[in-house]
């Protein structure tokens, strides 16, 4: 199906890596102009080199920095004509126990995974409703569904993004000109992001490698974790002219780990 999004502009925050970045390539293989962002220049600079070299009709642009401060979110916003799709992303805060967190360790899991989404919605909505298209993606995690006790900051943090986007969503002036604005709630997908919890779990538990990650994939019904290329797929399809009447949801993406009905 063509996804009819040739020549639109997105802006993919944290996508040098991971889900981001398969976020982008899926909107690259639909003709979407990209701008692209990571803290790290080098691996942002190698993913766009890669973007450019499979799709030399597109623009590609880089916007390196924390995309949690508002000069790079300024600088990003800046770097496309218009932003026509927007994809939310950031690292993930840190685990821990509550007891150890302090206030600043709030405000810096807000900045990233509510203000920061919400800010960048903030700019770029009104003007999609003008122009009659855009589309959000926020990707959060399946821990809004499911929390998960040690991921307390994501936990709350997201928490709270998903409950603003359910209102806002809502919004006659947004979804009545073809805005709209869903969630993507990720299970446990195979980004250097689980690589590195896997490995604390394998040092902390003294069991193998391979070993804790066979055992995680066995806890989910798909037995494997996703790929980003899966993602991104799902993004591309949120984000595509026929989606239209599809906004204000959590889409859960974890190969059947969620274990309730609704
Ligand atoms: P990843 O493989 O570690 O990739 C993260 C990407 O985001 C990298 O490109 C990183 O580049 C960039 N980034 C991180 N913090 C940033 C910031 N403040 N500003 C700009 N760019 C930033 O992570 P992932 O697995 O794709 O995860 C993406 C999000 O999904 C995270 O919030 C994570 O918590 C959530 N999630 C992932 C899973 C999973 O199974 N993978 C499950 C649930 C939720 P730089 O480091 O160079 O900035």
């Amino acid at each position: 199906m063509d996804l009819g999004l040739k020549g639109r502009w997105a802006l993919v925050c944290a996508s040098s890596k991971g889900l981001g970045r398969g976020c982008a390539e899926a909107l690259a293989a639909e003709g979407v102009n990209l701008v692209l962002n990571a803290r790290g220049a080098e691996a942002l600079e190698a993913t766009a080199a890669a973007l450019r070299q499979a799709h030399p009709g597109l623009e590609i642009r880089c916007v390196a920095g924390d995309i949690s401060h508002p000069a790079v979110q300024a600088a990003a916003l800046a770097a496309a004509p218009q932003i026509d799709i927007l994809v939310n992303n950031a690292g993930g805060p840190p685990p821990g126990d509550f007891r150890d967190w302090e206030r600043e360790h709030w405000l810096a899991a807000l900045e990233a995974n509510m203000l920061t989404p919400i800010a960048l919605i903030k700019a770029v909505v009104d003007g999609m409703a003008a122009r009659g298209f855009g589309r959000v993606v926020n990707i959060t995690s399946g821990a809004v569904k499911a929390p998960i006790d040690t991921l307390g900051l994501s936990n709350g943090a997201r928490s709270g993004l998903t409950g603003f986007v359910a209102g806002l969503a809502r919004q006659a002036r947004l979804a009545a000109a073809n805005v709209t604005i869903n969630n993507l709630l990720p299970g446990a997908f195979d980004t250097e992001r689980l690589g590195k919890t896997m490995v604390a779990s394998a040092e902390r538990s003294g069991q193998p490698l391979e070993q804790v990650r066979q055992q995680r994939a066995q806890g989910i019904p798909a037995r494997r974790f996703g790929t980003a290329a899966e993602f991104g797929a799902v993004c591309a399809m949120l984000c595509s002219a026929q989606a239209g009447y599809l906004t204000g949801q959590n889409i859960l993406l974890d190969g059947g780990a969620y274990p309730g009905t609704f």
